[in-house]
Parts: C-alpha cells; sequence; structure tokens
C-alpha cells in the first residue's frame, strides 16, 4: 500500500509516498526533498502528532477566556480527549504570558500554556 502524505514542516510542502507493507512496516519513503521529509511522513504514518492550540476560560479576569496552545504536539489519537479536558479547565485570573493551565493534560506529559496574560478585574 501506497500512502500519500503532504508533509507541512516547511512551505515547500512536498508530496511524500510511504510504502506500507502489508505487515503495517514502512517499506520505502519517498518524494520528500530532506530529511525533515522523511522524519515527518515515518511520524506521519507510526505515530501522528498534532498541536493545538484553542482557549481556557478564566474566573474573575477582564476577559472570560484567555488563549493558549500545547507545550508539545500531541498524539493525535488523544485531541478529542484532550479538548474535552481543556474545555472543563478555569482558571483564576490574573493569568500571564506563559502560565501553565493544565498540567499532563490527559497523562500526555504535555502542558497546555497560555499564550496571552488576562489581568484580573
Ligand atoms: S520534505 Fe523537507 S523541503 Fe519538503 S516540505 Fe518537508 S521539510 Fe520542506
Amino acid at each position: 500500500m501506497i500512502k500519500n502524505i503532504t508533509c507541512v514542516t516547511c512551505p515547500m510542502g512536498c508530496s511524500v509516498n510511504v510504502e506500507i507493507s502489508e505487515t503495517g512496516e514502512i517499506i520505502s519513503i519517498t518524494g520528500n526533498t530532506c530529511k525533515r521529509g522523511d522524519l515527518y511522513a515515518r511520524n506521519e504514518v507510526t505515530h501522528p502528532k498534532r498541536s493545538l492550540a484553542t482557549t481556557v476560560r478564566v474566573e474573575g479576569g477582564v476577559y472570560n477566556v484567555v488563549p493558549c496552545k500545547s507545550s508539545e504536539d500531541l498524539p493525535k489519537e488523544k485531541i478529542f480527549d484532550c479538548m474535552q479536558a481543556i474545555n472543563s479547565a478555569r482558571v483564576n485570573a490574573p493569568v500571564k504570558l506563559g502560565d501553565i493551565l493544565v498540567a499532563d493534560v490527559c497523562g500526555t506529559g504535555v502542558n497546555i500554556i497560555a499564550t496571552n496574560h488576562c489581568p484580573a478585574k
């Protein structure tokens, strides 16, 4: 089986073909222009990850929510659970840029951190 993946590591957006055996092993990777594309395609087939950017509710702040992002990419299969955990989280103002809003979200070892500040009312 050949799986076609667009590498999103840089704006070139190379079209990478990953040949996979019936047992799920990678036989070959072609179409990538550099080694980063090989690594991206390999991870995408074996253990896809995604970054997450959203908001967390703030209590007692001048804003109701503060923007946030994952400190590292999260396993793709855990994105839905992580979104639910983040949606149910509440933090108290003030929030500073870089504050950890949800630590070790869903046991992934990844923190959800504030990407802006929110002063208290
Ligand atoms: S393979 Fe290399 S050059 Fe092509 S999109 Fe990926 S990182 Fe960019």
